[in-house]
């Protein structure tokens, strides 16, 4: 027998970006499928021979593994194999794929996700058998890419990282607290994240995940998930075993976040070879395996910010950041196996018990939590619109608007939850809308919910309030934020026109040009006179008023409204008459007739303005020659008259001047005034 060392555990890196997993325990999603693509990369001229029919079963095989891990919930598809790509420079990086290869891989309909791994000719210049992206789509194969491989073992791995998940890690934690933790990347063995012996070997290949990974890959059914926010003992089903009707998974949550997990993993069906300590290939030969199998205590990534304290605090001789899970193991070099009867001291000193273990009932785990007198603690309550915030470049949040069926639409808020956050776990959250309950979330944290939507249906200012209750029922209320939503505001016509009318002195033409063709305009509190109104041929509405009043700066408003009455604010008209004055011919009761007397010669008599009345002339005023007071007939004068009158009337005049020194007098030609009220 030759014996070969696994040295595959340290050649296995992730690139780690999208850094933030939040650890909040998932839904189980529907079947979901990926596509595979393949390209072989050739570095400076070197590549690996990669067919069809070799990438088709590799694929092959990580999909049978999957299905058997994920109860078929995921699954995987070779599509295409492309033809080798020749890059300018040697590609060593998940990284470098798209750019090198100028392939971008998108799922045909029906598939949630493609992926392209790129091969390249094994290189001692990269030091990883593979590398993903977390996250993302692309993988790279450094060699490895042939059948009775470890290749399909390191493909299954790296699909894990492309699917989201990061490593299985192990810790060696302190037993009294403070909680502090050593920890190992890729230390846990019954993990493919972690080091997993058996993926290398079996046929079909089998590559098993934790419950704790199920979750995070979404393919573990509400039920099978528990929470141990109070004290109690908690059962749980074998992670792979079917038909038994208890949890597969129990989180311990701390500071609002799920901070340990608890597990059971029996060495039974395709989890046998946890419990061996060798495991033999088909040749004969094997890998050194540690066991890793039973009741399982995993430390899971927390953020941490407002209880840091209270959760385990994780040390390492690298500059790996834990982001993935951490199983509790007694010594580094030590089988993974915990014994029953075994007590965990939790960081925030509560205990964990192994109570027992059974492959055929279930396990099951006695949790004491310490005693909790802090009540949840709040941050700020911020609420947002959610919804659409502007129509036709007009911006405004809150808006209630029409939206394409012409109806109201009325805008949606949203309120994050982590406004109130606890030591432990929240166990409801119950929702106020101006001093109002109108929701209540169950258990956010381990329903995946982080905001409420509230959908208003008027124009109003919401207060919201949020009140949190822990496990051990002490509450705490969050001041209160308001959102107010209101009718957008109907907008102005494009354009308003005031034109002159007819009689410019008396009379304008308005032209509206709307915006929203069923907009109803209308002119109101007009200062004066009336109006007729047409649509013209261009759209336009158009209001001629007529009947001003003289001399009178006209006013009004023009409103628009919508049809279920919404306006526009108004708009306000306005237009100044051209001035009506009295000439010796027409004059207005009330008004000033400055009479026109012409301008004379120096040195004429007096004039004298006479009305006819009856057959006589009678005299109304005399006036003494001046200079003309406006300064431009320097050289002629003229005469100052001035008459109001009170009541209309016809009027037949003539002026008479009389004699001076120098002139004899005369008399002028008889006029005729009409004087009407306006
Ligand atoms: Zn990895």
């Amino acid at each position: 027998m030759i014996r070969r060392r696994n040295t595959i555990k340290s050649l296995l890196i992730a690139i780690l970006i999208s850094i933030y997993l939040a650890n909040g325990a998932q839904a189980a999603d529907p079947i979901r499928q990926y596509q595979i693509d393949v390209v072989p990369i050739a570095n400076a001229g070197v590549t690996m021979a990669v067919t069809e029919e070799v990438s088709r079963q590799i694929i092959s095989q990580a999909d049978s593994a999957f299905n058997d891990a994920t109860g078929g919930q995921i699954r995987f598809t070779f599509r295409k194999l492309h033809p080798t790509s020749f890059p300018d420079t040697v590609i060593l990086s998940s990284g470098e794929i798209q750019k090198a290869t100028g392939l971008i891989p998108v799922p045909d309909p029906g598939f949630d996700k493609a992926i392209l791994v790129g091969v390249i000719a094994n290189t001692s210049a990269a030091k990883f058998a593979g590398q993903a992206i977390l996250g993302g789509n692309y993988i790279i194969m450094n060699g490895g890419w042939t059948l009775n491989s470890t290749g399909p073992g390191v493909l299954t791995h790296e699909l894990g990282h492309s699917l989201g998940i990061s490593h299985a890690n192990s810790a060696v934690c302190t037993t009294q607290l403070p909680i502090v933790c050593e920890h190992s990347e890729y230390g846990d063995s019954s993990s493919v994240m972690g080091t997993y012996v058996n993926k290398y070997v079996s046929n079909p290949l089998i590559s098993r995940f934790s419950a704790t990974e199920l979750d995070k890959l979404k393919t573990l059914p509400i039920e099978s998930k528990a929470i141990a926010a109070e004290s109690g003992d908690y059962k749980l089903a074998p992670v792979y075993s079917k038909g038994i009707n208890l949890p597969k998974v129990l989180y311990i949550p701390i500071g609002s976040e799920l901070t340990y997990s608890v597990e059971y993993r029996p060495p039974t069906g395709n989890d046998s070879s946890l419990s061996q300590s060798q495991i033999f290939t088909p040749s004969g030969t094997y890998y050194t395996n540690t066991p890793s199998h039973g009741l399982q205590l995993r430390i899971l990534p927390t953020v941490g910010t407002q209880f840091k304290d209270s959760q385990p605090t994780l040390t390492t001789v690298s500059d790996y950041k834990f982001d993935g899970t951490a199983l509790i193991v007694s010594t580094f070099k030590a089988d993974q196996v915990q014994p029953i009867g075994k007590v965990f001291t939790l960081s925030d000193g509560s205990t964990l018990t192994f109570l027992s273990a059974d492959p055929n009932t279930g396990a099951m785990v006695r949790i004491q939590r310490s005693l909790d007198k802090e009540p949840p603690i709040v941050s700020d309550l911020q609420p947002r619109w959610i919804t659409k915030q502007w129509i036709e470049s007009h911006p405004g949040r809150g808006n209630i608007f029409k939206g394409s069926q012409n109806e109201w639409e009325y805008p949606i808020a949203e309120i994050p939850l982590d406004a109130i956050t606890d030591n432990r776990l929240i166990k409801t959250i119950q929702i106020e809308v101006n001093g109002q309950v109108v929701g209540q979330i169950d258990q956010p944290m381990l329903n995946g919910i982080d905001a409420y939507t509230f959908k208003s249906t008027k124009p109003d200012t919401f207060t919201f309030k949020l009140i949190g209750t822990d496990y051990a029922g002490l509450t705490t209320t969050t001041a209160t934020a308001s959102l107010t939503s209101s009718y957008f505001q109907m907008v102005k016509p494009f354009n308003i026109q005031v034109d002159p009318g007819k009689d410019p002195k008396t009379s304008l033409t308005v032209t509206v040009v709307p915006r929203i063709e069923k907009n109803n305009y209308v002119l109101e509190n007009l200062s004066s006179g009336k109006f007729i109104s047409r649509v013209t041929e261009d759209g336009n509405i158009e209001f001629t008023i007529t009947d001003l009043v003289r001399n009178q700066k006209f006013t009004a408003r023009l409103i628009g409204t919508d049809e279920v009455g919404h306006d526009d604010g108004g708009s306000k008209i306005d237009y100044q008459p051209e001035a009506t004055e009295c000439t010796n011919k027409q004059c207005f009761v009330g008004y000033q007739w400055n009479i026109e007397t012409g301008y004379w010669v120096p040195g004429v008599g007096n004039l004298t303005l006479q009305e006819r009345v009856g057959t006589k002339w009678v005299n109304i005023q005399t006036a003494k020659p001046i200079a003309d007071p406006k300064g431009i007939m320097k050289k002629s004068v003229t005469f100052i008259m001035k008459v109001t009158y009170q009541k209309a009337g016809k009027h037949t005049y003539r002026f008479s001047m009389g004699a001076s020194k120098k002139y004899s007098g005369l008399v002028l030609k008889p006029f005729t005034q009409v004087v009407s009220t306006l």
